[in-house]
């Protein structure tokens, strides 16, 4: 559909998404300028190969002369220079996944995708396991593993489970899967997308095929959700924790202990139990109905549904215990970087030290700090943030102990964890939830994570 050879593309960014989409287009023939505010060793392998290497931070107007196409990552909001010159301009802007969609060729495996403000990866990877043991060829993708610019056009794979950000939806014109989820929708980069809106719209076009032949997949229980669903024209899969009722059409949900299927009129097909499902929780079954909707819709036998999930390995760092000491477990849930997130974990806990703080990125703790304040036995705080956070327990939970940890060097978490331990009795749950992004103080909530474990096992006395 594409003469890509006759294309002339800025790429932004040249992190792992960035390179593989200049590489792609490099390869088709198109003529490539990656652009970074710093002289990083992938712009000078894209430079050896053929593209041109700007470093700027803020890059001129006459980079784009002549352009076609703009590629995007992350890191790039709707306001960058780049950006707004751009669609001055009349140039397309898009993300590494919509450039992926386009370079699909015939043979190209499908698309399942989710999206949402938390349960992304869960849920891809969930679906992955289902797929799999259904014996399609698939792979998780979008944050994680392959670049989309390669799977996407590699017939090795029959079907992809694909999780797109808000940001990279919001940068999409014509991606459209062939089935696609939307989890929930709660305040979070809303320094990035300007409003509220704006975010919910990027994330509807995750249901753009539901018009055509696709199919749209949504939480009932989320109330904004739902009613985006309800306006949905096309194929719909509604997923609820309650019981699906007769009426509601095509439902996953949950009854008497048991993930069940009900199409219209009919009565309830059993899935799988929601015992089998990890990690535990609550949220965690929501996103295995979300799964097994969306395989489902792509004709996945109920079988491998219940199959895939009894066999489904958690990724790290999302609820995943750590260790008990003293009677009182540790849990480390650091990839909760919002609020909504964080509450998700926070309830499936009956009594909790909170360890929590790092970068809020403009959304406010103060609902969540109301909503757990009655569950919470201690909270220990860090991270740029942390005075946000306590300024709303001291209004929420006057007279908690409340512990600020203030160091940010490689010793700061064993302060966490020591002082979470002075405040837990046995039985409590000192939980990492942070609510926050980790970046003012570690390399990503993997490291953030790692840090807890390891103070952990130090305060245990293991080596
Ligand atoms: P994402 O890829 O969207 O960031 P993850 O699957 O990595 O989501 O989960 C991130 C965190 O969000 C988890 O550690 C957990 O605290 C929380 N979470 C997971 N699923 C849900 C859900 N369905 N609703 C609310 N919070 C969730």
């Amino acid at each position: 559909r594409f003469d890509w050879s006759r294309r002339v593309a800025v790429v932004g960014g040249t992190g792992v998404a960035g390179r593989a989409a200049a590489t792609a287009l490099l390869r088709r023939g198109a003529a490539v300028t990656v652009v970074d505010r710093s002289a990083t060793a992938a712009g000078e392998e894209l430079a050896a190969a053929g593209a041109a290497f700007v470093v700027a931070d803020t890059p001129s107007p006459e980079l784009l002369a002549g352009v076609t196409d703009v590629v995007v990552s992350p890191g790039f909001p709707p306001t960058h220079p780049l950006v707004t010159a751009a669609a001055a301009a009349g140039i397309e802007v898009y993300s590494e996944p919509e450039l992926a969609w386009r370079l699909r060729g015939p043979g190209a495996p499908g698309w399942l995708a989710v999206t949402g403000t938390n349960g992304k990866t869960t849920t891809v990877t969930m679906l992955a396991a289902i797929l799999a043991a259904a014996g399609r060829r698939t792979a998780a993708l979008g944050n994680i593993g392959t670049p989309l610019v390669e799977a996407a056009a590699d017939p090795a794979y029959d079907v992809l489970a694909v999780e797109l950000s808000s940001f990279q939806l919001h940068w999409s014109r014509l991606l459209a899967p062939q089935a696609g989820a939307l989890l929930n929708l709660a305040d979070d980069h809303l320094d990035w997308h300007g409003s509220f809106a704006a975010y919910q719209e990027a994330k509807t076009a995750i249901w753009r095929s539901a018009a055509a032949d696709g199919t749209a997949v949504g939480n009932l229980d989320d109330p904004r959700v739902a009613a985006l669903l309800r306006a949905v024209a096309g194929d719909r899969i509604g997923v609820t924790l309650r019981p699906p009722q007769v009426g509601d059409g095509h439902v996953l949900g949950v009854l008497d202990g048991t993930l069940v299927e009900s199409a219209p009129c009919a009565a309830p097909t059993p899935l799988v139990e929601a015992a089998a499902v990890r990690p535990a929780g609550a949220h965690n079954v929501a996103n295995a109905l979300h799964a097994a909707a969306l395989a489902r819709a792509a004709g996945v036998p109920a079988a491998a549904v219940a199959a895939g999930l009894r066999g489904y390995t958690p990724e790290p760092h999302r609820n995943a215990a750590v260790a008990t000491v003293a009677g009182v477990r540790y849990v480390d849930d650091s990839k909760a970087t919002n609020p909504h997130a964080a509450h998700a974990s926070l309830t499936s806990y009956p009594r909790v030290v909170w360890v929590a703080g790092g970068q809020l990125k403009g959304v406010d703790v103060d609902p969540l700090v109301a909503a757990v304040a009655g569950r919470l036995a201690g909270a220990v705080l860090l991270g740029v943030d942390r005075a946000a956070v306590a300024a709303a327990l001291r209004r929420h939970a006057p007279g908690l102990p409340v512990v600020e940890v203030a160091s940010v060097d490689d010793g700061a978490m064993d302060e966490v964890v020591r002082a979470a331990a002075a405040l837990a009795a046995p039985g409590d749950t000192v939980l990492l939830a942070p609510a926050a992004a980790s970046k003012d103080m570690y390399s990503g909530y993997p490291a953030r994570g790692r840090a807890f474990a390891a103070a952990v096992d130090r305060l245990a006395g293991r080596p």
